[in-house]
């Protein structure tokens, strides 16, 4: 019997050769998966007794929410794939008590959506929302723009529901605020990637909407000019919801469809903005507007909450605007302390220039991360090699400016083996033997991680 046929005993197969099961958005770098069987369990229990099968059997598992992510932490090299899409119930949602419980493969555009309704927000804003799951979310302890102000998921997130080896749901945390009783297992499990345990649902934190929210876009001649006016933010003591930049080479990528016309020669672009009551909002984007139009090209202060929209959007955009500029790009989201910022966004041209290939970076600047690329043409494998090597480059540029390997995709396959290089020996091995507690037997997404 094969292994999709005997998992057909347990839970719903899907056909596992669908391809859309076995890629992330790292298929933009080449990075494609195999699998033995494809599953979409339609309860925790059915989750559990997958996870107590794949045990029994010696057989690796990765769990898949909505093959968002940029580290290929969903991509399977073999085994089972677990869809969580099936678990998509909304278990209870009380806006008087600011606190939704939801099943892991809830979308995080519909948690969004819901919470707005009420005049509540979920904060964590992860571009994929559409397709992106909140288990996902939880699994690569997903960031965005607004994680400037409002942090990133876990901060989110006050109780899970998972299973964990060998095949047992297990609760952590629930509905209460605050709970110091143990070790914090559920942060533990929050960023994991699916190493430690699947996620089947959670208890989410939510706060009243901002009543007004005015983004502010400030255009410069270079990068020098821009970190003056990020550096100048902060030394005013404004405190946005959420602090973004562009360089050139995204300008050009990107700024053809600019909502409001950009003005010629743009090395940089600054997006920041103000949330708050009516009030507040008003008057913290005036100080937006003259602190950014210090020494700007350009000031463009959207006043509708059309143009708002239209803004937005086209910043979620932006990522496919780069990649449609040779056919494929590989990214890195390495973020590094506000004080080394213009050098990692220098330094992130320099080695696209040293590798013969063209780099570009955007991100969420107020948070020290950046989108740091290089760009490819699809399927040449010469191109690939000298962008893996130009991406070691990056990474180790990171860990020298004192920061990160991954602001927030996670290292996943793409990164794995970097653990080690950003921890000192003992903290990596620390991970090992929590990993091995979880796991004993390795086989929660093996490869990822902590590879
Ligand atoms: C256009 C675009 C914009 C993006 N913008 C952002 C951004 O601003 N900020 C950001 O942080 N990310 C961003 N991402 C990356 C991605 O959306 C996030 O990493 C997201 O959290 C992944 O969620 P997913 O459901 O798609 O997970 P997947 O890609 O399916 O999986 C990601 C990892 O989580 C694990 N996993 C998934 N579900 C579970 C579960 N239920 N239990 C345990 N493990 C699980 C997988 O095994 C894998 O290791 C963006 C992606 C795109 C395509």
């Amino acid at each position: 019997m094969t292994i999709s046929q005997e998992l057909a005993a347990i839970t719903s197969v899907v056909d596992g050769t669908a391809a859309s099961y076995l890629n992330d958005s790292t298929e933009v770098r080449g990075l494609h998966g195999h699998a033995d069987a494809v599953v979409a369990p339609g309860s925790p229990e059915e989750v559990a007794a997958v996870l107590a099968w794949c045990y029994e059997h010696d057989v690796p598992l990765v769990a898949r929410g909505g093959g968002t992510g940029y580290a290929g932490g969903a991509v399977p090299e073999g085994g089972v794939v677990l869809a969580l899409e099936r678990l998509s119930r909304v278990r209870a949602f009380d806006p008087l008590l600011w606190r939704m419980h939801v099943e892991a493969g809830v979308t995080t555009g519909d948690v969004r959506r819901l919470a707005r309704e009420q005049g509540l927000m979920f904060p964590p804003d992860p571009g994929g929302a559409e397709q992106s799951q909140i288990g996902g979310n939880i699994a690569t302890n997903a960031g965005g723009p607004h994680a400037f102000k409002y942090g990133v998921t876990g901060k989110w997130v006050t109780g899970l529901e998972a299973v964990v080896p060998p095949g047992e749901v297990i609760t952590v945390g629930g509905a209460t605020r605050k709970d110091v009783a143990g070790y914090d297992l559920r942060s533990l499990l929050i960023g994991s990637e699916g190493t430690l345990g699947i996620v089947t649902a959670a208890w989410l934190r939510l706060v009243p909407a901002p009543e007004a929210a005015w983004p502010v876009a400030a255009f410069y001649d270079n990068i020098a000019a821009g970190c003056r006016a990020i550096e100048r933010v902060f030394g005013n003591g404004l405190e946005v919801a959420a602090l973004e930049y562009l360089d050139g080479g995204t300008i050009d990528a990107a700024g053809a469809s600019f909502p409001v016309g950009m003005p010629p020669r743009a090395g940089f672009l600054v997006i920041a903005e103000a949330d708050g009551s009516a009030e507040e909002a008003a008057r913290l984007r005036d100080e937006v507007v003259s602190v950014l139009g210090e020494g700007a090209l350009a000031v463009s202060a959207p006043s509708t909450k059309e143009e708002v929209a239209d803004l937005w959007r086209w910043r979620d955009g932006v990522t496919f605007a780069v990649t449609a500029q040779l056919g494929a790009k590989l990214s890195e989201d390495i973020a590094v302390p506000l004080d080394r910022i213009e050098e990692a966004m220098e330094e992130t041209l320099g080695i696209g220039r040293r590798h013969g290939l063209p780099a570009c970076s955007w991100g969420h600047v107020g948070d020290g991360n950046l989108h740091s690329t290089f760009l490819l043409a699809p399927d040449d494998p010469e191109q690939l090699a000298r962008a893996a090597r130009a991406a070691d480059d990056l990474l180790a540029m990171a860990l020298r400016f004192g920061g990160t390997v991954s602001g927030e995709h996670g290292l996943g396959l793409v990164r794995s083996g970097w653990l080690g290089r950003q921890w000192g020996p003992r903290a990596a091995a620390l991970h090992t033997e929590i990993k091995r507690v979880f796991d004993p037997k390795g086989l929660l997404n093996p490869g990822k991680k902590v590879a």
